[in-house]
């Protein structure tokens, strides 16, 4: 079997195999680009690697070592050589591409020997022994594991004893001296000499790299992006080209369109006299791309051109890494950028503007999730006005957040578990500080650009983040910043802008954005690919407006109990539970009655004539109750009854497991007077808006909860004789469906038998899940967190369908349901309605609509659409 493919041997199809990296430094070689030469060890090789627990074989070492054969002929250098030395980076390359989550090694190949080698070729001793010290540093951080701040120390140090400023005033005396301190590093940290033999260092290196594939922060990224851990890393072996060769050598990262907001610019940044890793982790803050144009002109056009052709070849906004060695311009990676879902639909509406795509490949560009970015707020334009800029950095990740100020990853996570909003503030982040990332609600950092890891780590994650903010000067030990004279301590408020990059002091509120433009253009062109409807889950008016505002097509579940729970209306709905006799239950019930029509009044006429699902009551009557002692004393005083009387009644309905006890239709069926008021007001809010209004409503009745058909006969009887009777008093003729959730495995399996009462199925799925598996809802989150982590199960079921399990149950339901009522109406409002994958399962099962909460109204859209086409 092959495990390594030269560049010329690849192709940018090949990417499962060769990483999105190494593909596409195949297809550059291929289309002609100035790539410097290398190759790629599989991603298959790596899965070996873990197969064979962890040791690299000898067949490999061969081929690799073959491989390096070539090289060194193409290039005519020779690997560890005192003369002509050739010199590799060793990068990782995953399939999808997780940016600063692996390793990378440069300048390998350097050794005692083959340094004199260099400086002589070169002509340059100070850039060889920089070479090497940047060699060894790296080595020792990811093969060795040393911290890197056991380099950095003695960096500074020789810095202080030499007092100069910059790294760059270094003198090749100083770096060799450097190297020395360096190799007693790692003498010290490990006990063994650093590694002379340069075949050993590449064999250590590209161990390493497969190593780092199962590192804590990839594992963390890979679970939060949903990215298999089967999948392994390739490693890139690439001929060496310096960008620290000089004034005439340079280094830097552009996307071929602005990555935040998705204009049509060539958007990046560049540092002279550099290597890569001095650009992305923001240790100087690097120059615009165009000021590349005064100081190479040559390269600087050829380098536009290219990232043209490259944008046009892949027809995707490219991110791309170059490099200037003595003039001469190589391209080192090439993949599509990372972008915000703000400039993600401009870019997509865009491209198809300019005839590079089509609407459906424009569709496809976008991940529903991400749309959820959108959906969120801007600053209020008001308290915007009134706000204090206290200073202003890049804006590197769109949004606009407030929140309190935190100084370590560890804080943010803490703060962020007691419900507080928190501000991670750092001088750079790097990848370890991820979790506290994603714990944050906005990310601010005093150094690096706009490729720094803090600004692409944050966009993609959609999070609020202002890099590089040069006048805040961070002091971790005290936890406080300072901009002039200013001091802002942990737990202040501040707020960012992270479109425009302005910090403020203070909060800022908030406002949900408009959905205009392109945002509209792109969400139309999903409508016309779309065979789903999406209704959503809304229980008020408020909700239902909002649900509208993103396109509802229809209300899939009204929860009528979230109505019971107002203020005014607890103490009417407790009376009713704790009545005795039916008369005195009837009593209450009439109070609710014109408040439940009222709402559903409402709910239907801003619907206009949309479809609403109305689900009668639903839970457990003892979650109206009280239980505290107080509590339940001011009820029956405001009740006039014994405190006895209702300490009994609550007593009596505590249930050893309410999820499975008196609840959902079995409420009605030993209290039938409940539906019965419920469904007289849900019909008397029709006929009033038929009369008053001229609006046709055809109210769609759902008994939650049946397993068992005789269920759903006993209440549809009470339901038709109750509408019935309404509908003669009136003389108004309404239409109605009544239907059930599929909720219960049993009522799955029964399918057939239900659908010969029920004109409607809606799958709830959380109780389907729960009642599959077993897992109570409202406990399993915290088992559910050691299967993710123990790989027993894939994703939380609650969140994505089980497809094996609750999907199998859903076909049959779907198969039975249709044999007896082939024009059968179907549709799911479990929380997994607004989720993309299950989305998708409900399209390939062929139901009807979706329903999901008003937030999530857009991404189950393009879900829909991406599934249809
Ligand atoms: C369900 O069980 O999926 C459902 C929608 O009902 P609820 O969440 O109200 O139990
Ligand atoms: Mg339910």
């Amino acid at each position: 079997k092959k495990f390594v493919y030269d560049f010329n041997e690849g192709s940018k199809e090949l990417k499962p195999l060769l990483g999105g990296k190494g593909a596409n430094l195949a297809e550059m070689t291929k289309i002609g680009l100035p790539v410097p030469s290398g190759f790629t060890v599989t991603t298959e090789a790596c899965n070996e690697y873990y197969k064979k627990e962890s040791v690299l074989w000898d067949e490999l070492k061969e081929e690799i070592f073959q491989h390096l054969g070539l090289l060194e002929k193409e290039s005519g250098k020779k690997f560890g050589d005192i003369k002509n030395p050739l010199l590799v980076s060793v990068r990782s390359g995953a399939v999808i591409s997780m940016p600063g989550m692996m390793d990378t090694i440069l300048n390998l190949g350097l050794n005692d020997e083959s340094v004199v080698g260099l400086a002589k070729i070169t002509n340059n001793e100070r850039f060889a022994y920089d070479s090497y010290r940047r060699f060894i540093q790296m080595f020792g951080d990811v093969v060795l594991q040393i911290s890197k701040y056991k380099f950095d120390h003695m960096l500074e140090k020789i810095k202080q004893q030499r007092q100069v400023e910059q790294d760059t005033d270094l003198t090749a005396e100083d770096l060799k001296n450097l190297v020395i301190e360096y190799k007693k590093v790692i003498e010290k940290e490990t006990r063994q000499v650093f590694p002379q033999d340069v075949k050993e260092q590449l064999l250590m290196a590209i161990e390493a790299v497969f190593k780092s594939w199962n590192n804590p922060r990839a594992k963390v990224y890979r679970r939060i992006n949903d990215i298999p851990d089967h999948l392994g890393t390739a490693v890139n072996i690439q001929m060496m080209v310096f960008g620290n060769m000089g004034e005439t050598s340079g280094t830097g990262v552009a996307f071929t369109r602005n990555p935040s907001n998705g204009e049509k610019k060539l958007f990046g940044e560049f540092l002279m006299n550099a290597q890569g890793e001095d650009v992305v982790a923001g240790i100087r803050t690097p120059q615009e791309i165009q000021a590349l144009n005064s100081r190479m002109p040559d390269a600087y056009n050829q380098f536009v051109e290219l990232t043209d052709l490259l944008e046009r070849h892949y027809k995707d906004m490219q991110d791309i890494e170059f490099t200037i060695e003595g003039g001469k311009l190589f391209i080192l990676q090439t993949r599509n950028g990372k972008r915000t879902t703000h400039a993600a639909i401009n870019i997509a509406v865009d491209m198809v503007e300019e005839g590079l795509i089509s609407k459906k490949e424009a569709i496809m560009r976008v991940e529903p999730q991400q749309l959820d970015q959108l959906l969120h707020p801007t600053f209020n334009e008001e308290e915007l006005t009134k706000a204090e800029v206290i200073t202003k950095g890049l804006p590197a990740s769109s949004g606009a957040s407030y929140g309190k100020i935190y100084f370590t990853p560890e804080d943010v996570v803490k703060i962020n578990s007691t419900g507080e909003r928190a501000i991670l503030v750092r001088h750079e982040t790097s990848p370890e500080d991820i979790e506290g990332m994603v714990a944050s609600v906005g990310i601010l950092t005093a150094r690096g650009g706009m490729t720094s890891h803090a600004a692409v780590v944050a966009r993609g994650m959609g999070k609020c983040c202002v890099a590089g903010a040069g006048e805040v000067r961070i002091n971790e030990a005290n936890k406080t910043f300072t901009v002039g004279n200013r001091v802002f301590k942990e737990g202040d408020y501040i707020s960012l802008n992270g479109n425009t990059g302005e910090v403020y002091s203070g909060k800022v509120g908030t406002q949900n954005p408009q959905l205009t433009g392109n945002f509209q253009t792109f969400m139309g062109w999903a409508d016309q690919y779309r065979r789903l409807k999406v209704r959503t889950n809304a229980d008020t008016p408020r909700d239902t407006r909002q649900a509208l505002e993103f396109g509802a097509e229809g209300i899939g579940l009204c929860r009528t109990e979230h109505m019971f729970f107002d203020d005014t209306r607890i103490p009417v709905v407790r009376q009713m539970i704790i009545s005795r006799t039916i008369e005195q239950r009837k009593k209450a019930l009439d109070k609710l009655l014109p408040m439940q029509r009222q709402d559903f009044k409402e709910i239907f006429e801003a619907m206009g004539e949309k479809p609403v699902t109305v689900r009668l009551l639903d839970p457990p009557l003892h979650e109206f109750l009280p239980h505290e002692e107080e509590d339940i004393r001011s009820l029956a005083k405001s009740m006039e009854v014994s405190y006895q009387q209702i300490k009994e009644v609550v007593n009596d309905l505590k249930e050893f497991n309410p999820m499975l006890g008196h609840r959902g239709c079995r409420l009605a069926v030993t209290y039938p007077e409940i539906y019965q008021m419920q469904v007289q007001a849900i019909i008397e809010a029709a006929v009033e808006l038929k009369k008053e209004k001229a609006i046709e409503i055809i109210p769609e009745i759902m008994v939650p909860l049946i397993g068992e058909v005789k269920e759903l006969q006993y209440i549809k009887d009470i339901i038709l004789k109750t509408i019935e009777e309404i509908i003669e008093k009136s003389g108004v003729e309404i239409k109605y469906l009544i239907g059930t959730m599929i909720e219960v495995p049993r009522a799955a399996i029964t399918a057939d038998e239900i659908a010969k009462e029920a004109e409607f199925f809606s799958f709830g799925t959380n109780d389907l899940t729960q009642m599959t598996y077993g897992f109570s809802r409202d406990d399993a989150g915290v088992f559910i967190k050691e299967y993710l982590e123990k790989n027993i199960l894939e994703k939380d079921p609650f969140q994505r369908i089980d497809r094996n399990g609750v999907g199998k149950l859903m076909e049959i339901a779907v198969e039975l349901g249709k044999k007896i009522r082939p024009d059968i109406k179907l549709g799911i409002c479990g929380e997994h309605g607004g989720e993309p994958n299950s989305v998708e399962f409900c399209h390939l099962l062929n139901l009807d609509y979706v329903s999901c909460s008003p937030f999530r109204v857009p991404i189950a859209k393009l879900a829909a659409a991406q599934a249809a086409i």
